[in-house]
């Protein structure tokens, strides 16, 4: 089991690294300084500067859709180097977005990649690649518990060479940023008649079609999350081209499956770096600050509570390492339940040392004046997002016990 880098993607490491440090970090304030002034679901001009001029400088220096892991289009990073890169874009709330490697448009490339047909490459994920326009994910329903996926009902009946879908969607993040131009929406075509997880597909929907209306955005802790979103979408006699129905009728678990793995990955990858922005915080506010006649460092438990913070991101980055080491040897199969080991573990630790982080900057860590209140909610919203823990640790619990029985478990 090898947790290298090969040398030439050190060096590329080394200049994201310097990116993110000299270019991307001193325009943070300024980017979430634009939100909510005017409409908060478009982009002042400022921020479009802001985000498009880094986004080009990336682009130019090659710094640039490092995710494609598996394929010729991209750098060619396995998956165990790629945890290195998005620990680092996770540092920082623009990171990942100005390298083109943010989430949902990384799971949704993979599937155009993996099962669009050439039509699609061209129309959609040319663009996708490109940094051009956005897309969104839509799985979850308001009506019915969605970590189990084969409960999924939205509509999706074929009309001569059309489906016509109905239903309501929400939670789908990205859809309210106005490039968002695609979604990929998970339907149900099957009946009971055929076994549970053939009823579902994915069908990819204009997001300008007729019959689609973003009812409201949803909220995270009180944040609207503007102007990126989590939107709440009603589909209307939405008429989509069949060419667009991915793959075939009934084969939605199989991209689900496909999509997921990946992107869940790179989310704990992320939050590992958040929760080492957050340890990084609270050891310089530990160091600057004194009460008591002493810097808070030296006070009460705060040496364990940085060294157990330490040694928690330590342990949570090895299996996040281990995790993506399975992805590489390509059995999704074997890889799944380290996924969801990680899945749990990542999320749990980062919202564990970002607290500590609060802690020591008093009240002012669950103010605005730190990214630290941000990093929370958003950490907090990952132990629900591509699955709840209870989903996960029931599939480590699977695996572990099918060591044991021949029944099904
Ligand atoms: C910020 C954010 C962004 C999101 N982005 C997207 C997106 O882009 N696209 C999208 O489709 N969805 C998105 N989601 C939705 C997310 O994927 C779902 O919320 C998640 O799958 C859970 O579905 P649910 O909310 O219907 O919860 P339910 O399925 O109702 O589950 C509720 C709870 O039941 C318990 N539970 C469920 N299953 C089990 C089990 N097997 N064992 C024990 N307990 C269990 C768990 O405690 C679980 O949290 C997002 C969510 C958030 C918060």
């Amino acid at each position: 089991m090898n947790f290298d880098m090969r040398p030439e993607n050190r060096d590329l490491l080394d200049r994201v690294v310097a990116m993110i440090r000299d270019e991307v970090v001193p325009l943070e304030d300024a980017y979430h300084g634009e939100i909510g002034k005017g409409d908060r679901w478009s982009y002042t001009d400022r921020q479009a500067e802001i985000l498009e001029g880094l986004k080009a400088k990336a682009k130019a220096a090659g710094l640039w859709n490092f995710w494609l892991t598996d394929s010729a289009k991209g750098i060619g990073l396995s998956t165990v180097e790629y945890a290195y890169f998005a620990e680092e874009m996770g540092k920082t709330p623009l990171g990942a977005e100005v390298f083109n490697c943010s989430a949902p448009d990384t799971g949704n490339m993979e599937v155009f990649e993996r099962y669009g047909t050439q039509a699609m490459k061209d129309h959609w994920l040319a663009r996708l690649l490109d940094g051009q326009i956005r897309s969104a994910y839509l799985m979850t329903e308001p009506d019915v518990a969605s970590s189990d996926a084969t409960n999924i009902r939205m509509s999706c009946v074929r009309d001569g060479d059309d489906y016509v879908l109905n239903g309501e969607k929400w939670w789908a993040s990205g859809a309210g940023d106005p490039r968002c131009k695609v979604y990929i929406v998970m339907v149900k075509t099957g009946g009971v008649d055929l076994p549970k997880h053939n009823r579902q597909s994915m069908i990819v929907v204009d997001a300008e079609t007729p019959g689609i209306e973003v009812l409201r955005p949803m909220q995270v802790y009180g944040h609207d999350d503007a102007p990126h979103g989590h939107m709440h979408i009603r589909f209307s006699d939405v008429r989509v081209p069949a060419k667009d129905l991915l793959l075939g009728e009934g084969r939605g678990f199989e991209i689900a499956q496909g999509r997921l793995g990946p992107g869940r990955i790179h989310h704990c990858m992320r939050a590992i770096g958040q929760a080492e922005a957050a340890l990084e915080q609270m050891c310089r506010r530990s160091l600057q600050r004194e009460a008591f006649g002493k810097p808070l460092a030296s006070l009460g438990a705060n040496y364990d509570i940085i060294a157990e913070c330490r040694m928690e991101i330590e342990m949570a980055r090895l299996l996040c390492l281990k995790a993506a080491w399975y992805m590489d040897q390509g059995d999704k199969r074997a890889a799944a339940p380290w996924i969801s080991q990680i899945k749990v573990v990542a999320p749990r630790v980062a919202l564990k040392v970002i607290d500590e982080a609060v802690q020591m900057h008093g009240a002012q860590g669950i103010s605005q004046d730190t990214p630290l209140a941000n990093a929370w909610t958003h950490v907090r919203t990952l132990r629900l997002a591509d699955g709840p823990d209870a989903v996960h640790r029931r599939q480590v619990a699977r695996a572990e016990l099918r060591r044991y029985t021949q029944e099904p478990v």
